[in-house]
């Protein structure tokens, strides 16, 4: 699974899409010379959102680089606002913002301020935090989107999947009866309905004091 809220960083959020893409480090021949045809020839309906690219993603799923210290997105993002860190609660030792490559819509991530990479290294007030964090986030997700179940969990290593091994972050995916369709299957793409700023201030909203 993967990372990282609003953080502008490559290295945010891949653990699984990166599993989903291309394990072996090829590029299906996307290197080569491109040919660009009308999208009014193809198969589709076009709907109202954009299309976000990140090629550039590519140098960091196959590289496997790790972001140092000072450009861990985790640490940056509660230096920024919550709107641009898609940061929907902060609290004293952790605090709690959407992926910004989520696998369904509300995933969140639930981080210590701290850079701490494993979950043994983290205080007991940081792992008491994380998990109550990670209560009221069920509990928001299910007020706010109606979730029918969760996948919490974290990767804890490179090995294990973690897209942001050097900081640690607790996974909560709402999943919903419906959420599995074909285009994870045969496209390595997932539907969103929902865009992630409006997402991010239902469920601030929707946060206990
Ligand atoms: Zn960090």
């Amino acid at each position: 699974m993967s990372d990282v809220g609003g953080a502008p960083s490559d290295g945010a959020g891949s653990d699984g899409a990166r599993s989903d893409v291309h394990a072996s480090g090829e590029t299906d021949g996307f290197t080569g010379p491109v040919s660009v045809e009308s999208s009014l020839n193809l198969p589709g309906v076009p709907d109202a959102f954009q299309r976000l690219w990140t090629p550039h993603r590519m140098v960091y799923i196959q590289s496997g680089a790790q972001p140092s210290d000072e450009d861990c997105p985790f640490c940056r993002a509660p230096e920024m606002s919550d709107e641009d860190a898609l940061i929907v609660h902060r609290g004293t030792h952790a605090y709690v913002l959407l992926n910004l490559f989520p696998y369904n819509s509300g995933h969140l991530l639930v981080c210590p301020y701290r850079h701490v990479a494993l979950y043994d290294d983290a205080t007991a007030e940081e792992i008491d935090e994380i998990a109550r964090l990670t209560q009221t986030a069920m509990r928001v997700l299910r007020e706010t989107a109606k979730t029918d179940g969760f996948n919490i969990g974290m990767n804890q290593g490179r090995i294990a999947g973690a897209g942001i091994a050097s900081h640690l972050h607790q996974h909560v995916v709402p999943r919903w009866a419906t959420d599995a369709n074909f285009f994870p299957i045969i496209a390595g793409t997932k539907a969103l309905p929902q865009l992630l700023g409006d997402v991010r201030a239902a469920v601030a909203a929707a946060w206990p004091a």
